[in-house]
């Protein structure tokens, strides 16, 4: 496993998952052009006019994946709390952003890979 970040880790031209839902890459040309906002997917890519809404449709499990995650992270908050009895004000400072980050994260990554996948599916016959 190599993770050098200027090594040439790419298969098929393609870029990596996790930068491509960090920056909503676009699957075919490659622009920042994914996400309309932090969660939600634009209607088409600006660049090239692919259009996302066709690739997403039949993602549906988005309400799954965000439930699992916050029941994860709720578990998580509370064995923290279990081990650690940290104030309340920490706890708040700490669990908000890292639930907010989480779950936005989660619906770039979970959006991401499922308009690959769709993308992907489309170029072969
Ligand atoms: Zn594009």
């Amino acid at each position: 496993m190599k993770a050098g970040p200027s090594g040439p880790g790419e298969n098929k031209g393609q870029p990596g998952l996790v930068p491509a839902a960090l920056s909503g890459l676009c699957p075919r040309c490659g622009a920042t052009t994914l996400f309309a906002a932090p969660a939600a997917l634009a209607d088409e890519c600006a660049g090239c006019g692919l259009d996302f809404r066709k690739l997403e449709r039949g993602g549906r499990f988005v309400g799954v994946v965000t439930m699992l995650l916050a029941l994860v992270l709720i578990l998580a908050a509370l064995t923290v709390d279990e081990w650690l009895r940290p104030p309340l004000w920490a706890s708040l400072v700490f669990w908000g952003p890292v639930t907010v980050g989480s779950v936005i994260f989660a619906l770039r990554f979970y959006k991401t890979m499922w308009v690959y996948h769709q993308y992907e599916e489309r170029q072969q016959p």
